[in-house]
């Protein structure tokens, strides 16, 4: 490859820094373009009043050796173990999640869990006879849990997540959230401590200075290295000819530039790429574009002059007469985020952008999460509340229609076209991911471009087949050459 080849990062979250460092650090000219005023994306920490806090709870925790090592190797002693307490609040009691085979039995009361192993049996021998892929997000519930279960603690939830019904979710949801999660492995989880299924382990590695540090050491590490980062800067074109990507247009404030470049990775929502290109797409890629929908947030932080209200990590708020579907205490989390003696809670209220709950005043929204948590939870009393900050994060959640992937398919087939183009990360290749996926899918685009080829599989990262059959992993050891370490990962 040409020493020289510019390469364009677009998006500062923590697939595009991931790809970026990998370039910076091999010598190459990497330019990495954000637009927000701080770097990571989904995964980020906000500083107000010297309470740090985080954008939603951001466990880090992943199965793939190679990626966790690249993450120790980065964040070294910032890294510390976190043990996890998280708990529904649903029907006025709480209930530990994952499910607890005790906790549950005394919360549901003995005639309900009769009925919920009776579901549970009955759905099981069904399936012995009729074997049928779930479509829908219900299906897939009742599959692994039963009827009763689902209803319990699956439904509601889901729904107030979604904003729709668990029958226009696509089950594919389900897969990747919870992979392996069902009613077996919580009996086994309990007879057993050594269950692996991700969503069970209950402790996992944090940053002592909130999650925001990882995207914050990657940006240090492009800036050391010579790459360049733009904050507030905006790409709203992406200009291409002759089926390759040619430059960008960015605006920052009033000005609008022009960044060129050799080589593209873009970790910007995918359809918003595709309503970037200039020329513009065909109307029939448009089309498909256009069914894609996100889920957004509004997150309510109030400051709190206790300490530990909550023994939780987090909570899972179901009752639907709170606004808010979750809720995490930093000061669980790490003592390295809050003053001495005060706390600060995240609340999360999902919604759509531009709906009513996005566009509603930021005193009103503190003011409704303060009472509904003070009249709901009785942990805290108004006075209790010393301060509050309000922040609006718009695709959090890619909604997984049913059909999505048949319009994903379309989309992605017609950027296939530009051969100087990769896609990565949550949003940009409209995948689920965790911060483990982005990063491995950031690793993937970079060592691509490095070796001027695409046998890194970007696709391959986060789906299914890779937790199921519990794939083996190997260890990027420091002394291990690079070229063997490479060599493993490819197709
Ligand atoms: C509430 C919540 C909780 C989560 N909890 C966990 C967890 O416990 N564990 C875990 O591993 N993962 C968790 N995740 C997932 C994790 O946050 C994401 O997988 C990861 O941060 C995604 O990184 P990314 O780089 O792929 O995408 P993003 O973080 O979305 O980065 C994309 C970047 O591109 C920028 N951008 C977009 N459009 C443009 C444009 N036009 N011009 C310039 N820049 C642009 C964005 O501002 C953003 O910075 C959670 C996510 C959420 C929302």
């Amino acid at each position: 490859m040409d020493k020289n080849k510019s390469i364009v990062v677009m998006g500062a979250g923590l697939a595009g820094l991931s790809c970026a460092y990998e370039l910076a650090k091999a010598g190459k000219k990497v330019t990495v373009i954000e637009k927000w005023e701080d770097v990571g994306g989904l995964a980020r920490t906000i500083k107000v009043n010297g309470f740090s806090f985080d954008t939603g709870p951001h466990r880090w925790y992943t199965k793939n050796d190679m990626v966790n090592n690249w993450m120790l190797q980065l964040m070294k002693s910032e890294i510390t173990k976190v043990p996890r307490l998280t708990r529904i609040y649903f029907d006025n009691k709480f209930f530990h999640y994952p499910i607890q085979i005790k906790s549950t039995i005394k919360g549901m009361g003995l005639v309900k869990t009769f009925w919920a192993v009776v579901d549970y049996l009955m759905v099981r021998s069904l399936s012995f006879f009729h074997k049928a892929e779930p479509v829908t997000i219900e299906e897939g519930y009742i599959s692994q849990f039963g009827r009763t279960l689902y209803e319990m603690f699956f439904k509601r939830y889901t729904e107030k997540l979604w904003g729709r019904s668990c029958r226009e979710i696509s089950a594919d949801w389900l897969g990747q959230r919870s992979r392996g999660f069902n009613i077996s492995t919580v009996i086994k989880n309990a007879l057993f401590s050594k269950e692996k299924v991700v969503s069970f382990v209950d402790e996992f590695s944090y940053p002592q200075k909130g999650i925001g540090r990882l995207a914050q050491k990657l940006a240090q590490g492009v800036k050391e290295a010579k790459g360049t980062l733009y904050l507030n800067s905006e790409i709203i074109k992406i200009n291409h000819r002759a089926g390759k990507i040619s430059s960008v247009t960015v605006k920052s404030g009033k000005k609008l530039w022009e960044i060129k470049g050799e080589e593209f990775v873009s970790t910007i929502a995918v359809s918003d790429l595709i309503n970037g290109l200039m020329p513009p797409v065909p109307g029939a890629v448009a089309k498909f574009n256009n069914r894609l929908k996100y889920r957004d947030e509004v997150q309510v932080v109030l400051f709190i002059n206790k300490t530990r209200v909550t023994p939780d990590t987090w909570v899972y708020v179901h009752a639907l007469d709170i606004p808010f579907v979750r809720f995490m205490e930093m000061d669980n989390w790490s003592n390295k985020l809050t003053p001495k003696g005060k706390t600060a809670i995240v609340f999360e209220i999902v919604c759509n952008y531009g709906d009513k709950v996005w566009n509603m005043p930021d005193k009103r929204l503190a003011d409704l999460v303060s009472e509904k948590f003070i009249s709901s939870f009785k942990l805290i009393k108004k006075e209790n509340i010393i301060g509050w900050h309000i922040h609006r994060v718009p695709k959090e959640y890619p909604v997984y229609h049913i059909g999505y992937r048949k319009d994903l398919e379309v989309i992605k087939s017609y950027l296939g076209r530009f051969s100087n183009l990769q896609i990565a990360g949550r949003n940009g290749i409209f995948r689920y991911n965790n911060m483990d996926h982005s990063i491995e899918m950031g690793l993937y685009a970079a060592w691509n471009i490095l070796e001027g080829s695409r046998n890194f599989n970007i696709e391959s990262v986060n789906i299914d087949r890779e937790y199921l059959e519990e794939k083996k992993v190997v260890l990027r050891a420091p002394e291990l050459p690079e070229d063997q370490y490479v060599q493993e990962y490819k197709n």
